[in-house]
């Protein structure tokens, strides 16, 4: 057990000239709270823990020496209900579509009054919302009042990369404005009051937390997951994976080109009727998961129904994965379902503690998180220890890092589709690896995570989702 190291607390604060009193009013405690931590009376909360190591910009491991793990109860923040994860809706872009189009339709509501309505995007949502097609859901969204979409490229002091403004007029005055953030995967965050506040039903959030707590308790991820969602979780889930295989039957039997002007055609259909000149039962395999990622992302890049796994743009990874196995062995679909739900807990980790934004942290975010999802699905569909999942999720996510995001024309195409058929046969490899090389890692999945976060950070915005290089260069 490692004890708070009260001294590093005061040596920190008085580095940086903060009073204790001001500390104190940073952290909405008392200065006797303050005055407690630093004489080793008592020690910060896990909340306080956390707001502390904002504040002076470091890890919470700091004030334990840089033993205590950053995985610590001390770390934990609390998540989101999976079912902020896996949203049904239509694409092609959740932080695009489906994340301004719930911030409008809340806004609208609040608004019964306005005769019409402006909104303004800045950042990614500004410079490939044409792309995506963001202004198009905006109005109809606002329809049949009238909307005037306005695309800001030039403003740069913004809190977020998909950052959006909506403003409710009436006889020519503005009566109501806010400001929208959409974080990724289709959630928001409002800037002003009437934000409605996100439940957390689950306490903790690193793997390392939840991998203790099913030892302790012998029990598998999905359990856990059960065990902290609501009684409607399961439902949801089974009406997910049910539209997982819809967008799935939908793109196998669909033909044509996709809109937006790249004359991208539709290929799923042709994958999964083809055949190699000397198909092997590998090569078979790779075509026919491919075949069920191309047929969700051409679904999304077409603005039908798919599910966020855990975005628009890398929904075909998941389902691709879990759909061979059933097709191929015959899982049942509660099987399926307890293997999703495993999976929904290493996308929401990686929401939590990351990001799943192409805008903010790359595609590594995005089809790197997928990946890592799909392998933590089949791991459990295998039936295979809490250490080999860990270690599968980790490695389909390690060797994403990096991963730029440059659609080209802003249309979630090229590199898109083929991106989630190459993450789906990813995930099948790092599930083999992990079951035969488990006991030699040396990274946690935790780490991966946090590295993945800073790694994105680190990324020119030219590389995240604005279409201004790499790819996104290339006139066709
Ligand atoms: S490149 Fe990746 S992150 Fe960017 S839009 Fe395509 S799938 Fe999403």
């Amino acid at each position: 057990m490692h004890e708070f190291q009260s001294e590093k607390l005061k040596e920190l604060r008085k580095k940086q000239a903060i009073t204790q009193m001001e500390l104190a009013s940073m952290l909405g405690v008392s200065d006797r709270a303050v005055s407690k931590w630093e004489k080793g009376i008592s020690a910060p909360s896990s909340k306080h823990l956390l707001a502390l190591g904002k504040i002076f910009n470091i890890s919470v491991e700091y004030f334990y020496g840089g033993k205590k793990n950053i995985d610590s109860a001390a770390a934990e923040k609390g998540m989101e209900s999976l079912k902020e994860l896996y949203k049904i809706g239509r694409g092609p872009s959740s932080s695009h579509t489906i994340g301004p189009e719930k911030a409008c339709m809340i806004f609208k509501k609040k608004n019964p009054n306005a005769d019409k309505f402006k909104v303004v995007l800045y950042g990614s949502l500004a410079k490939t919302g044409k792309g995506h097609g963001s202004d198009v859901v905006i109005r109809k969204t606002f329809a049949p009042k009238e909307c005037e979409v306005e695309f800001n490229y030039l403003e740069s002091k913004i809190p977020h990369p998909n950052t959006m403004d909506i403003f409710a007029i009436k006889d020519g005055k503005i009566i109501d404005k806010t400001r929208v953030l959409s974080v990724g995967g289709g959630s928001i965050a409002f800037e002003n009051k009437f934000s409605p506040s996100k439940d957390k039903p689950y306490k903790i959030n690193h793997f390392s937390a939840i991998s203790k707590y099913c030892r302790e308790n012998q029990i598998r991820l999905w359990e856990f997951a059960m065990e902290n969602e609501d009684t409607e979780f399961y439902d949801y889930m089974k009406k997910a994976w049910e539209a997982m295989k819809q967008s799935i039957k939908r793109g196998l039997n669909d033909e044509g080109v996709l809109p937006g002007g790249l004359n991208v055609q539709k290929k799923a259909k042709s994958l999964i009727e083809s055949q190699h000149i000397d198909e092997t039962r590998e090569t078979r395999e790779n075509r026919m998961v491919c075949a069920y990622a191309f047929a969700v992302s051409e679904q999304n890049a077409a603005g039908e129904t798919i599910v966020t796994a855990p975005t628009c743009g890398a929904a075909g990874v998941v389902p691709a994965v879990l759909y061979y196995q059933q097709q191929k062995n015959s899982y049942t679909d509660d099987e399926i379902i307890k293997a999703l739900i495993s999976a929904g807990l290493i996308g929401n980790i990686i929401k939590t503690n990351a990001s799943i934004s192409g805008a903010e942290c790359g595609c590594q975010a995005e089809i790197g998180s997928a990946c890592a999802m799909a392998s933590a699905a089949l791991a459990e569909l295998f039936g295979l220890s809490l250490d080999k999942i860990e270690y599968a999720a980790e490695i389909a996510i390690e060797h994403h890092l990096g991963l730029t995001c440059d659609p080209i024309c802003g249309l979630v195409q090229i590199p898109c589709i083929e991106r989630n058929a190459v993450a789906a046969m990813r995930a099948i490899n790092a599930v083999n690896l992990a079951s035969f090389l488990w006991d030699s890692r040396k990274i946690s999945f935790d780490k991966v995570v946090q590295t993945m976060k800073e790694t994105g950070h680190d990324l020119s915005s030219s590389y995240k989702e604005t279409s201004e290089a790499g790819l996104a260069k290339i006139n066709l």
